[in-house]
């Protein structure tokens, strides 16, 4: 086929921005459509559970690019408007106000949502934090200094532990594992983590489970774990993972499962592609099937796909990367490169767990799939070409 004249884009936000800069960027002069249900231009979700919570940034700072930037793309950009179907036979995007898209390629950019606790939708003093709207809400509430209870000892929630601490709330972080974060970090590291957010004030709830919550006037006034205790509270955040948005595609035929079904290129078929939280594809270095909610991934992937779509079928090559995460917790800089969950063996290589400084390698059937930094960033990216080149990690660590 002959290089699409229409090319479509919903979910306006890292991903999604990425595929427009990478279309235009890449010479491609065609119309270009942008589709996002958030009235903001692409803004970040990191400093949401950071810079943003704790106030140090204000709203404008999140913004991915300028207005004139935005402008200089030369897009159709449909902000506030949700892509509620997709005909794929038909090549057509239905929005919420009935207007119907044709295209010649689509992707799919719209990432995932905070997955919530069942029945507390409208509970006041319930939060999620997924959008800029949610930080504001929740920085306001903390700002009223409640007992603050955390569900979900991951990324989220671990961050906006310190913050809320920060800020002078009672903390307690409830999580269902051994440690705080301990499915990325592991046992050692996660225990480490658990005990600086102890000596911070944190009380932690470990290998708990929150079965819901308690309310006194539709508000929240607590959480109940299983097995029958309670812990009070003014404020919950839930931080418990996220939930791709994949339903306005349901009667598309499209391969939708846990994500956006992709092969390894991204292609999911019929002229669709998927980029970000949202692609699930089938990893080229382990054959496996990867979905990864990692912000220098998305960007990774939105140039990857429009690449791709500009190459056309016969030229698009497999996606390949050492996924890349960090994490900012009190003076705790952690950064992770590759895949950690699921190793059998962890070694510390340079600083050690005491001084909170170190690198360790994460290693699965004696090769290093993942290395993990605490405040020594620049050590721990010359770490990175072993997960690219899955290195023996008893030679690794010898060294
Ligand atoms: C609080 C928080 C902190 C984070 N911290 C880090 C971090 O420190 N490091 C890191 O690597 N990653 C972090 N992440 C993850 C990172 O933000 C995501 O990986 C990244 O945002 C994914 O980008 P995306 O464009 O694929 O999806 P998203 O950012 O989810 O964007 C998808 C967009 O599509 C829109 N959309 C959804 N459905 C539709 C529809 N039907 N029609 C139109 N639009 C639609 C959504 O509203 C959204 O605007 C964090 C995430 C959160 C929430």
């Amino acid at each position: 086929m002959s290089r699409p004249s229409r090319i479509v884009v919903v979910g306006a936000s890292a991903a999604g921005l990425s595929v427009v800069e990478g279309l235009r960027r890449g010479g491609y002069e065609g119309s270009l459509t942008l589709i996002g249900d958030e009235s903001h231009l692409p803004y970040d979700r990191p400093p949401l559970s950071k810079q943003l919570l704790s106030g140090e940034w204000s709203p404008e700072r999140l913004a991915l690019r300028s207005p004139e930037a935005i402008d200089a793309l030369d897009l159709d950009l449909r902000l506030g408007s949700a892509a509620v179907a997709l005909d794929a036979e038909a090549r057509e995007v239905t929005l919420a106000d009935g207007d119907r898209i044709g295209y010649d390629a689509l992707v799919v950019a719209t990432g995932t949502r905070a997955r919530r606790l069942p029945g507390t939708d409208s509970v006041a003093g319930v939060h999620v934090l997924r959008t800029s709207e949610d930080a504001l809400t929740l920085r306001e509430e903390l700002a009223r200094k409640p007992r603050l209870v955390v569900v979900g000892g991951g990324f989220v929630g671990a961050e906006a532990a310190a913050v809320a601490r920060d800020l002078g709330c009672e903390v307690t972080l409830v999580t269902n594992v051994a440690q705080p974060m301990g499915d990325a970090l592991g046992d050692e590291l996660g225990a480490m983590l658990r005990d600086v957010h102890a000596e911070r004030g944190v009380s932690i709830e470990t290998d708990a489970m929150v079965e819901g919550v308690l309310t006194s006037d539709g508000r929240v006034a607590g959480v109940h774990l299983a097995g029958g205790r309670m812990i009070a509270a003014d404020a919950v955040l839930v931080g418990i993972g996220a939930v791709p948005n994949v339903e306005w595609l349901a009667s598309s035929g499209l391969p939708v499962g846990n994500g956006v079904e992709c092969d390894a290129t991204l292609h999911a078929g019929s002229g669709v592609w998927a980029a970000g939280d949202i692609a699930s594809w089938l990893d080229p270095r382990t054959g496996e099937r990867l979905r990864i909610e990692h912000r220098t991934n998305a960007a990774e992937q939105g140039l990857a796909v429009a690449r791709n779509i500009l190459a056309g079928p016969d030229g698009a090559t497999a996606f390949e990367s050492v996924p890349y995460v960090w994490s900012d917790q009190y003076d705790l800089k952690i950064q992770i490169y590759g895949r950690t969950r699921g190793a059998d063996e962890v070694r510390i290589v340079e600083g050690s767990l005491e001084d909170r400084r170190l690198v360790a390698l994460f290693g699965k059937d004696g090769r290093v799939s993942g290395v993990v930094g605490v405040n020594l960033a620049r050590a721990t990216r010359g770490y990175r070409k072993l997960v690219a080149e899955a290195a023996p990690i008893e030679e690794s660590s010898a060294a």
